[in-house]
């Protein structure tokens, strides 16, 4: 998009029929409260003003707006104050039990100390507002997309497909977790793995979401609050109170789409290839954590799916330079729907001049 915005033609290559990756598997949630402090916070901001922006041109609903991050631990409320003493905290606050309770009825669960609120997040329903982007850059900025094409070798200025050659003046490689097809050392030299997620849809609980909500392992797992001194006793109670759920990863995001169900995940397993299988004791903490967390029994679960994206031990993402001219670009954390508007930008700049190139 950012290419296109620049006027120039652009043409995307994709193996796929149809979005089917990470992109349209998340939770659609555009998060900025909780990113890493620094260059993530920052593309995350921007990529939130994107975000606002395209939705309205390309008609792609908001669900909701915000997030509450429930704490019900002292640990987990000490984290959230020291959070909004940062430069992140901006535009958040803390919210009494009493307050969430009125402003936010369908959370009651006794065991809730306080809430942060932030108003940045934004949540799209990926699997219909991906589509929609596509076929708004193709209709608004004459974007073309090859699909069940893929993309076979790169070298500057071609890349030669199953399909036939594509010239062009600059090329970003963004393969989301296929790090073996193209540049497999450069990509494997940045230690990136695959990460496996676990994700469930509930029926309508009968109430409404003004938010995206988070619970207190979401603090020992974001950067942006678990890099803080404070999370380290959180992390330790966390150790002993819920074992289970640090070991797979578990932390809890729950976001609501127009038919009023709830997507609700996750669990975080990492191997060069995970198993496509969802395990059901790991479901289970996860609907633990949301019954914890509402107060209230889980929803009938009406759907269940896996996802991965490309993760890596020491850094969100790579950008590296195979060739002149070209870029491979991983998101490899979690976070792509939430910083890929401006990782575009930044590449854009960088490949079409005047830009910044971070590694
Ligand atoms: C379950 C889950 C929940 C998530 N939740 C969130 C969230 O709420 N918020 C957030 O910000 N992030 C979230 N993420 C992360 C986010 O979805 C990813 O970071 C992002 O979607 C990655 O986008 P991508 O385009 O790089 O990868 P993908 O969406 O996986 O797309 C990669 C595409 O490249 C194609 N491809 C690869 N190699 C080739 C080739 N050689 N030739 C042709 N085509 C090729 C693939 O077929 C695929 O279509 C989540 C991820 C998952 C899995």
């Amino acid at each position: 998009m950012a290419a296109a915005k620049l006027g120039k033609r652009v043409v995307v290559i994709d193996r796929d029929a149809q979005a089917n990756g990470a992109s349209v598997r998340n939770f659609g949630f555009i998060t900025v409260t909780g990113q890493e402090r620094g260059d993530m916070w920052r593309r995350a901001c921007r990529t939130r003003e994107v975000w606002a922006e395209v939705a309205a041109e390309a008609s792609v609903p908001i669900q909701h707006q915000g997030l509450l991050l429930t704490a019900r631990r002292p640990e987990s409320v000490a984290v959230l104050e020291a959070f909004l003493r940062t430069e992140m905290g901006v535009g958040c606050r803390l919210l009494a039990v009493g307050d969430l309770e009125r402003s936010h009825p369908g959370l009651t669960a006794p065991e809730v100390l306080a809430a942060l609120w932030s108003p940045h997040e934004l949540r799209v329903e990926s699997r219909e507002a991906i589509p929609r982007l596509a076929d708004w850059l193709a209709s608004r900025h004459g974007v073309t997309f090859l699909r069940e094409t893929t993309a076979l070798i790169v070298e500057t200025s071609k890349v030669t497909t199953s399909r036939g050659v594509v010239e062009a003046e600059a090329i970003a490689v963004c393969p989301g977790d296929d790090m073996t097809s193209l540049f497999p050392d450069q990509i494997a030299a940045h230690g990136v793995t695959r990460c496996k997620l676990q994700m469930l849809r509930l029926a309508d609980p009968g109430f409404r979401l003004s938010a995206g909500v988070m619970s207190d392992l979401g603090l020992a797992r974001y950067a942006g609050y678990a890099a803080l001194p404070e999370a380290a006793a959180l992390r330790a109670r966390l150790k002993l109170e819920q074992p289970g759920h640090l070991k797979h990863g578990v932390h809890l995001i729950v976001v609501q789409s127009a038919d009023g169900s709830l997507v609700v995940g996750d669990s975080h397993h990492y191997a060069a290839t995970p198993d496509p299988f969802a395990c059901e004791a790991v479901d289970r903490l996860i609907l633990d954590e949301f019954e914890a967390v509402f107060g209230r029994r889980t929803p009938r679960v009406t759907e269940r799916w896996t996802g991965t994206y490309a993760s890596a031990p020491d850094r969100s993402v790579v950008i590296d330079t195979p060739a002149p001219g070209v870029r491979i670009v991983m998101v490899t954390t979690g976070a792509g729907a939430s910083i890929g508007f401006a990782l575009g930008e930044e590449v854009a700049a960088d490949l079409f001049g005047g830009g910044r190139h971070d590694r």
